[in-house]
């Protein structure tokens, strides 16, 4: 396969082949660690989409009839691929998006083959319920099937694994895909479309356009015959989605923001805890939508915690991404930096606020225009304050103590999101009053960002609508139809 080392043309995968743009309208690909442009993207317009569209439509139903064994097949050639891929993909990714190179070799990439490996099996074991009625003679079962031609958006933050994480459960549902990774982190999604061609996929069934949301996106989202969306990104897109995707009666999955409390008592098992506090805190530049970004902790472990917290802080290695020690990579761009250091700016000015560590943008040697953040910590006094209530999506956190259960359930609770919750604590009566109240999809006790991906995953309030993962994601990538016989 072509290697990432020079200037890279990126181009539309649709039926199968690589395509210019046809308005031949062009985006810079930018490299986070140096500022320097290092390729094009296509920015693709309403008749690239249509392409796409059409491309999905030849290949439907004929894949939704091909037998699961077949499509499994081909979805677990799809994983041994990118696993055998493994340093390329890598290296793309931590190009692309400025995160460490360890961390997209270790998490992002096996992940991304994760997902194609987990629905190339879970389909085989994807089963509809029966009901019998008894004593009026008949008998009840429920097809679910492909829905038809699908879309799928995801975001910059987890390029790959988050792409695949809609990809793989809409094809092997029998589905075919018009799919756009962001316009910021696109080379992964790009070098995917030359593994689906050797992994024998047919031609149409993945079709992946790039360009930008306003142009490329909404041509998805707006296409009368793409039936259903799932999307991942921010809350206002999420928003904006919706609003023209429901009066066309789409099948909406929405994955959007969060501001997850990390709520930590005394009894916790308190070294665990600090370890991975500071992944919760600060992995992948703080850029998962799953973070814990307002940490809360009981006021008898709140000064020993904020000693011991901002000393490991201290300890970590703001520094290039390909560079094996570095903790903390680049931000993704330009003005995601920017706006990042707009909320830091804005908790110096607020009296609520504190900043104990970092704040400050870091200046790397050879590497002078690139998007470096040192991790922020903030001591708030409230939780209504702008940075306990609006996600910043970067490394910084707040700190703040409490006094007991029912005031750090009410300020846990206290945001317009409820993506996820950690919890640390051994009283098993405060875990179980907590995991039944706090306002989240997702809650862990006494670990983070544990995933088994058959299980449920997604947000409530303004974190989002619907769930991802396991049979939940088949369930969303097939339409259900009940059919009664009389006998
Ligand atoms: P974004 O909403 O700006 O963009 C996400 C995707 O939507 C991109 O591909 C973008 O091009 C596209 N898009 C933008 N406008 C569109 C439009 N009008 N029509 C169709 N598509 C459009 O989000 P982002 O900045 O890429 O990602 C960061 C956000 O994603 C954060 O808010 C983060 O919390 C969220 N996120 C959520 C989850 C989750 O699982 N809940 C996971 C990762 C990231």
């Amino acid at each position: 396969m072509a290697t990432t080392s020079k200037s890279i043309l990126i181009k539309n995968y649709i039926n199968g082949s690589f395509q210019n743009p046809t308005s031949n309208q062009w985006i810079d690909n930018i490299n986070p660690s140096n500022g320097e442009v290092y390729g094009q993207i296509p920015n693709s317009n309403k008749i690239d989409v249509e392409q796409a569209y059409l491309a999905a439509k030849s290949s439907f139903p004929k894949w939704s009839q091909t037998s699961l064994e077949q499509r499994s097949k081909i979805l677990l050639a799809i994983a041994d691929l990118l696993e055998s891929n493994l340093d390329l993909f890598a290296k793309a990714e931590s190009k692309d998006n400025g995160k460490p190179l360890e961390l997209a070799k270790t998490i992002d990439i096996p992940r991304a083959a994760s997902n194609f490996r987990f629905f190339a099996n879970a389909i085989t074991q994807f089963a509809s319920e029966s009901h019998e009625s008894v004593g009026h003679s008949a008998i009840n079962y429920t097809l679910r099937q492909a829905i038809g031609v699908v879309g799928c958006i995801s975001p910059w933050n987890l390029p790959l694994y988050l792409f695949t994480w809609k990809i793989a459960p809409a094809i092997a549902a029998g589905n075919c895909v018009v799919a756009k990774p962001s316009e910021v982190t696109p080379i992964t999604a790009y070098l995917l479309g030359k593994i689906c061609n050797d992994a024998g996929l047919p031609k149409g069934v993945l079709n992946i356009v790039h360009g930008l949301g306003n142009t490329t996106g909404q041509a998805i989202i707006e296409h009368p015959n793409i039936k259903a969306i799932s999307f991942t990104g921010g809350t206002k897109t999420g928003a904006h989605i919706a609003k023209i995707a429901a009066p066309m009666f789409k099948k909406l999955s929405l994955e959007l923001g969060g501001k997850n409390p990390n709520i930590i008592f005394a009894d916790c098992d308190y070294e665990a805890m600090l370890n991975s506090t500071i992944r919760s805190s600060f992995a992948n530049q703080g850029q998962i939508c799953l973070c814990g970004s307002r940490i809360f902790v009981e006021a008898s472990i709140y000064n020993t915690f904020k000693n011991d917290f901002i000393a490991r802080v201290k300890q970590l290695k703001v520094g290039h991404p390909s560079e094996k020690d570095t903790n903390i990579g680049a931000l993704v761009s330009k003005p995601h930096l920017k706006n990042v250091m707009q909320y830091i700016d804005s908790a110096k000015k607020d009296h609520n606020a504190t900043i104990l560590c970092g704040g400050k943008q870091v200046v790397i040697k050879n590497y002078e225009n690139g998007y470096y953040l040192e991790p922020t910590v903030i001591e708030v006094n409230t939780n209504q304050c702008k940075i306990n209530q609006e996600e910043i999506f970067g490394p910084v956190v707040s700190i703040m103590p409490f006094n007991n259960e029912d005031e750090v359930l009410q300020m846990a609770n206290d945001t317009p999101y409820g993506l996820s919750a950690t919890l640390w604590t051994n009283n098993l009566q405060r875990t179980m009053r907590f995991t039944n109240e706090l306002q989240a999809g997702i809650v862990w006790v006494n670990t983070w960002l544990m995933r088994d991906l058959r299980t449920p995953f997604g947000g409530v309030k303004h974190s989002g609508v619907g769930r991802e993962g396991g049979f939940e994601a088949l369930r969303f990538f097939t339409e259900t139809k009940n059919v009664c016989i009389k006998y």
